[in-house]
């Protein structure tokens, strides 16, 4: 079983609209509404591809109760912990080609519910063999607080996968206890490093050799269309993918630490491990719905993924 984590989920309310009128009355015929969050991305992506997962994160009100019965319906588990406060919505107003996003922050969180989350995942981590953290803090956290589940982890033996940015990346990668693997795309990389780190061999290998990231096993830099360049141990590969159409991109980035996840459950060979991080990420493309890949699909476009160690 995979436990993974979102410390902030929302649910995702998408308005279509032909037209977004400025200080005057929109009505909207449809809505769409989901379960939203980059870890209930990726526990979708791993349920689909067949593993068992659990769900973990803070929620509450009536937004936390919807997430509940989303997840429900997907017959996904989940041990949030429940607080008296409400989630939060995300907006998405779909207008004139363009997407205009109105993001509530969420619940502010203090020591009482630091506490007793960090009790509930340890108690978690009795019944999963290895974990996924993703996404940002919410707020009244403090920014080394994936390190301190790093920690936890670490006494129980248990492997972790963080895809998170900024400072709280850089709060896990500073100190003793290491992640298994990251995935930073380009852009969170540089932000991390402070420099713009290009997509060429050169730069990426230049990045990757920092200080920073010592003692990290697996680092995967997603490049949406260009794949992906990974540092495996001591040594570089170059992931190629094949062109594909894409549907909706979102939520790539969940759908191959899915991918990641699964394989190195399954402790696949290192070759395999890539190569399902980028499917996976490929499939989510090709769907309409943010998180989410067509399992049937798999093997066709595994066999497209091109590895060249470098
Ligand atoms: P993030 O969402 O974290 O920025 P990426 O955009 O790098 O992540 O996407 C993750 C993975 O999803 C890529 O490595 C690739 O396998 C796949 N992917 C994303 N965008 C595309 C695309 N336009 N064409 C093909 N594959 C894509």
């Amino acid at each position: 079983m995979i436990l993974a984590v979102t410390m902030n989920p929302s649910v995702d309310i998408s308005y279509p609209l032909s037209h977004l009128k400025l200080n005057d009355v929109n009505r909207i015929k449809s809505v769409q509404k989901t379960a939203g969050g980059k870890g209930l991305n990726v526990a979708r992506v791993i349920k689909q591809m067949g593993e068992d997962v659990i769900t973990t994160g803070v929620l509450g009100g009536t937004t936390g109760e919807f997430i509940c019965q989303e997840l429900i319906k997907m017959n996904i588990k989940n041990e949030f912990l429940k607080i008296n406060q409400e989630s939060r919505n995300c907006i998405a107003i779909l207008h004139e080609n363009m997407q205009t996003e109105i993001l509530e922050a969420g619940p502010t969180l203090g020591f009482e519910e630091s506490d007793a989350f960090l009790e509930k995942f340890r108690r978690l981590l009795g019944k999963v063999s290895s974990v996924t953290i993703s996404g940002s803090l919410p707020s009244g956290l403090p920014t080394d607080f994936y390190f301190q589940m790093l920690k936890i982890s670490k006494s129980e033996d248990i492997p972790v996968i963080i895809d998170t940015s900024g400072e709280a990346l850089r709060q896990v990668l500073i100190h003793e206890a290491k992640p298994l693997a990251i995935k930073p795309n380009i852009s969170e990389l540089s932000q991390l490093l402070g420099v713009e780190v290009g997509s060429d061999v050169k730069s990426l290998k230049l990045a990757l050799d920092h200080e920073l990231f010592k003692g990290i096993e697996w680092i995967v830099v997603s490049m949406g269309s260009d794949g992906a360049f990974v540092r495996h141990g001591g040594d570089y590969y170059q992931v190629m993918i094949p062109k594909i159409n894409v549907v909706n991109p979102v939520g790539s980035g969940d759908a191959t630490v899915a991918g990641l996840a699964c394989a190195l459950k399954r402790n696949q060979p290192i070759e395999t491990v890539m190569k399902t991080a980028m499917t996976t990420g490929m499939l989510n493309t090709m769907e309409s719905s943010t998180g989410s890949i067509n399992r049937l699909k798999f093997e066709e476009y595994y066999c497209l993924v091109k590895l060249e160690k470098i």
